[in-house]
């Protein structure tokens, strides 16, 4: 088919949304690095995982063999709300930039929560309703997976717990508003309320809070209280195998028009998005089938692929969570204050992190104006308000597309836009007064989160 055959949008039907998510890991030799008890340092035992998540979760969680897992048929209804969602060829933004690249992206901001955060929330709160729990905990950094989660729970009849990062809670009262309007309490992080906020606060009195802290706080009330269960919105296996469900239906998209991507592009917090929107392509790469280049883009001031460790380190500022082996800056690690633009946490997955060690994908760091000046220009010609999150991605893909300008190649370019970026007008106002500064931490100022690193032999 001839390529200007190619739709703006590209739609799949609703019988098409996937009916299994699909287990990178399974086709992976070199297998993530397991779980780590954080006391012991031995693997984790399923049994001690009980405890934070539940069965189903931690099944998923530990299996490194199933290449494909079926998705509930309760889920796959409440996937048919909002789902599939448009991969759009970005004819007018390649227009923008003259280039001869072909951009296709996959626009995942087309539910209320904003984001593809749902993808895993209605998953995670499908199993919890199924084991008879009563709620769940969490933590949420700029808003979106608290307000995916809550959405998720309440569709199930589910409490929702929410501990929120200070400096979102206080900067994004509407994000919190929406949360409760789907019932979920909204605490903000650090706090009294949990033991170690308590602690937290007392070693750092007036701190704006990070997604670490919060995450300790989630999982001290969810074990502590009966009925209740821990759910984290990125990082861990078992997202990426729920986020799965973006890459599928890309794939599905593109195979329609025989579109073979040469570059694949995502922005890089806990790694969710991009392993999600990357796994099948990733398959193909490890069965020696196809090849793609694969770019991780991560915000140059929380830099944990580019400039990390490739450790064993906690997941949480507590050190309550298990021990994981990932690309870090530090369990203790919190990103300037002057960071707008989410992808704030200090690990990465560790999936992520073993492709990126096998050199199986790239990783690249991008400064927030640039970010901010990219969105403006994807927002003007492309229509969509990006998150700034998403806005990494839009980044670096214009960068590429701006590169095939140079050398007059025809690349075909695919990135993931998460997001909208509706709740974060008080970024988008610092960019548009002219006030958005660039922060890069210094070597000394990641060194002190590596000096935290646990010793693990
Ligand atoms: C949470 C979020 C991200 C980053 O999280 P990942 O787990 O790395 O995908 C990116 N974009 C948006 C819009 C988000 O809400």
């Amino acid at each position: 088919m001839s390529e200007n055959k190619i739709p703006y949008k590209i739609y799949l039907d609703e019988n098409e949304i996937p009916k299994q998510w699909y287990n990178v890991r399974a086709d992976m030799k070199n297998k993530p690095a397991p779980l780590l008890n954080p006391q012991t340092h031995k693997p984790l035992k399923a049994e001690e995982l009980y405890p934070i998540f539940c069965k189903e979760l931690v099944a998923q969680e530990l299996n490194d063999t199933d290449a494909y897992i079926d998705i509930p048929k309760e889920i796959q209804d409440f996937y048919k709300m909002y789902r599939p969602s448009p991969l759009i060829r970005a004819y007018f933004l390649e227009k923008a930039l003259d280039t001869p690249a072909k951009i296709y992206y996959k626009f995942e901001g087309n539910n209320t929560s904003g984001s593809h955060k749902l993808n895993s929330a209605i998953a995670q709160a499908y199993y919890a309703k199924k084991q008879g729990l009563k709620g769940v905990t969490t933590e949420t950094g700029a808003g979106q997976w608290g307000t995916a989660l809550s959405m998720a729970c309440s569709y199930f009849g589910l409490d929702c717990k929410v501990y929120m990062v200070k400096v979102s809670y206080e900067q994004k009262p509407f994000r919190r508003e929406v949360m409760r309007t789907y019932g979920a309490s909204v605490t903000p992080s650090p706090s009294t309320t949990t033991e170690v906020g308590r602690k937290i606060l007392e070693a750092h009195p007036g701190t704006s809070g990070s997604l670490g802290c919060a995450i300790s706080e989630a999982v001290e009330v969810a074990t502590k209280t009966e009925g209740y269960r821990y759910v984290l919105g990125s990082v861990l296996n078992q997202v990426l195998l729920h986020q799965s469900v973006i890459g599928l239906e890309s794939k599905a998209a593109l195979d329609k028009y025989g579109v073979k991507p040469d570059i694949i592009i995502g922005c890089a917090g806990g790694g969710s998005n991009l392993g999600g929107l990357i796994s099948p392509f990733m398959g193909e790469k490890l069965r020696g089938e196809a090849d793609y280049r694969i770019i991780a883009v991560e915000p140059a001031s929380c830099p944990s692929f580019t400039r990390g460790k490739f450790a064993y380190d906690y997941c949480d500022t507590g050190m309550v969570c298990p021990l994981a082996k990932m690309y870090t800056l530090g369990s203790g690690f919190i990103p300037s204050a002057n960071h707008a633009g989410g992808l704030r946490y200090h690990g990465m997955s560790s999936t992520l992190s073993q492709l990126y060690h096998d050199g199986l994908m790239e990783a690249t760091s991008v400064e927030q104006t640039a970010v901010f000046e990219a969105a403006e220009k994807f927002a003007r010609v492309e229509g969509i308000l990006p998150a700034p999150e998403s806005s990494h991605a839009i980044r670096v893909a214009v960068d590429e597309a701006l590169k095939c300008k140079e050398t007059g190649e025809e690349k075909t370019i695919l990135f993931g836009l998460t997001g909208t970026g509706y709740f974060d007008m008080v970024a988008y106002q610092k960019f548009n007064d002219g006030v958005m500064s660039d922060y890069i931490p210094t070597d000394e100022e990641l060194q002190k989160g590596f000096d935290g690193l646990p010793k693990v032999d």
